[in-house]
């Protein structure tokens, strides 16, 4: 389509504060109405080439003081917080996030800003005694952290204003340049974040943006080997994808889950536990990596958990992400949802009881609570991403921790309790990057280290373990004699 007869905003790619046009357009919908909301225009392998170049000549040409990096970190926040309800309905609008929880993200990705730029003035080596070692005697030791180069960003749909965050405030508190491609189904508040960012004083080359879909825009990011480091969130598959194609490029990968939650029997509160369990499944659509997807339930409350659960489901409101009371909006296409009607009935045709909803309208899936699962559905092994939880009745607590640790995930889990002495057997037992004790997998602090094993990924996300991340440690030695 002839650029000059579309009438939406076009978003184009980013290379040293200037705007540049890619070649050919992706619409970007409105995921509750289907309304075109704007375009991107794609960039291609030339476009891609061109932003690492200018973004490593910026590193290598240009430095901004820690001062610096501090006051556009902190500018940038206070932006965000002045238009903080625009921001919010633009991730309403794009992502089909209901908007309380748009508002949330948005206050988060505030946060993130500000713990990003305070670490900007924490970043230190450690000294080193050297001469503690034979035959090092009038050595001095010690180590400086120094910024990787040009870190190479991509982002998933799902928080795409926290996430971004998550990724290009450190790597600028850390002194690095960033290219970041953001997930293509939501790149409007991406370059809202961007713009404010350039407001805020950050000068050109030192964020570039690339936009298009992932395996073209994308995949030409991960074939650039000037990237130092890539820092990615997004599904398993893609996770393998990059670390298959980075080589020995430094990769921090956020990947998925299928996030177990146990509630024991001496749960303290089980209509907390009930309600937690049930709007963290529901929250964002499910479509949250650390969602609550397997809630295993002891058999002495199974019952109780379940009358109380589907109350908390029965009062949620789905539909107009829009409207300040809607809990569960649509997901982000109507192809998500059909394929996870497509795995309900699956599931159902195995065996398995559908409790509570079960329900789809176009993009919309009802909250959906299963019973009778096995763990062989892909309900319960595969990442649901989708609002549908699995209660599963246990008799074992060991039994429970070994169902929760079979899994190719391991993110993060919850365990509610009484008992201390099972909550730190559960802490030491179960295999996951976080544990979270009376409170469900998707509980998370931005500021706290967050990433997961097996295939959850690689490294930590939190912008103290990010600047370490982001950063070199490069060894100092002084030879006195
Ligand atoms: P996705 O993997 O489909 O896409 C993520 C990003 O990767 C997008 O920007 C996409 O364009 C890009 N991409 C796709 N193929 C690529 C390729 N070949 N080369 C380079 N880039 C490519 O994920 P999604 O659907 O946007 O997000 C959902 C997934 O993200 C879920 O699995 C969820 O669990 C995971 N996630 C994880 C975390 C975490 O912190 N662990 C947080 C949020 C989401």
């Amino acid at each position: 389509m002839p650029l000059e007869k579309v009438n939406v905003p076009i978003y184009e790619n980013l290379i040293g504060g200037e705007w540049v046009e890619g070649d050919g357009l992706v619409p970007v919908q409105n995921k509750y109405n289907g309304e075109t909301l704007s375009y991107i225009t794609k960039a291609s392998k030339e476009i891609v080439h061109e932003a690492v170049n200018n973004a490593l000549m910026t590193y290598q040409e240009k430095k901004l003081t820690v001062d610096k990096r501090y006051n556009i970190l902190m500018k940038a926040a206070h932006i965000f917080e002045e238009r903080k309800e625009e921001l919010a309905l633009t991730i309403v609008h794009e992502a089909g996030k209901v908007l309380k929880d748009a508002r949330g993200e948005i206050d988060r990705g505030i946060q993130t800003f500000i713990a990003s730029a305070e670490e900007a003035k924490r970043i230190t080596g450690t000294g080193i005694p050297i001469q503690g070692q034979p035959g090092q005697e009038g050595k001095i030791a010690f180590t400086v952290r120094v910024p990787v180069g040009v870190v190479g960003a991509i982002t998933p749909f799902n928080f795409p204003f926290n996430l971004t965050a998550h990724k290009v405030a450190p790597a600028i508190a850390a002194g690095n340049t960033v290219v970041l491609k953001p997930a293509e189904a939501t790149p409007i508040i991406h370059m809202k974040l961007v713009e404010i960012l350039l407001e805020a004083g950050l000068p050109g080359g030192f964020l570039n943006v690339v936009n298009g879909i992932g395996r073209e825009t994308g995949q030409y990011l991960l074939e650039d080997e000037r990237i130092a480091l890539f820092s990615f969130t997004g599904s398993a598959p893609v996770g393998r994808h990059i670390k298959r194609t980075t080589g020995i490029r430094r990769l921090t990968l956020e990947l998925g889950n299928n996030s177990p939650n146990i509630v024991h029997k001496d749960v303290q509160n089980i209509k907390r536990a009930a309600h937690l369990c049930v709007t963290k499944g529901y929250g964002n659509a499910g479509q949250a990596c650390i969602s609550v997807q397997r809630i295993y339930v002891h058999r002495d409350v199974y019952d109780e958990f379940l009358k109380e659960a589907i109350k908390v489901v029965e009062k949620t409101k789905v539909g107009d992400p829009e409207l300040a009371d809607t809990d569960v909006g649509p997901m982000i296409s109507e192809e998500a949802a059909a394929s996870t009607e497509s795995w309900v009935k699956e599931a159902v045709h195995a065996g398995a009881t559908i409790a509570f909803g079960g329900k789809r309208d176009g993009a919309v899936f009802y909250p959906t609570i299963l019973t009778d699962v096995t763990e062989d559905m892909k309900v319960v092994c595969e990442e649901v991403f989708a609002p549908i939880v699995s209660i599963i009745a246990y008799d074992d607590i060991n039994n429970a921790f070994a169902k929760a640790n079979y899994s190719k995930f391991g993110l993060q889990t919850g365990l509610f309790t009484s008992n201390i002495n099972l909550a730190m057997q559960a802490a030491q037992e179960l295999e996951f990057g976080g544990v979270i004790i009376n409170n469900v997998s998707t509980y998370r602090a931005d500021i706290m280290p967050y990433g997961g094993v097996k295939d959850s990924g690689i490294g930590k996300e939190g912008p103290k373990y990010a600047v370490q991340d982001m950063t070199e440690e490069k060894v100092i030695v002084i030879d006195t004699l």
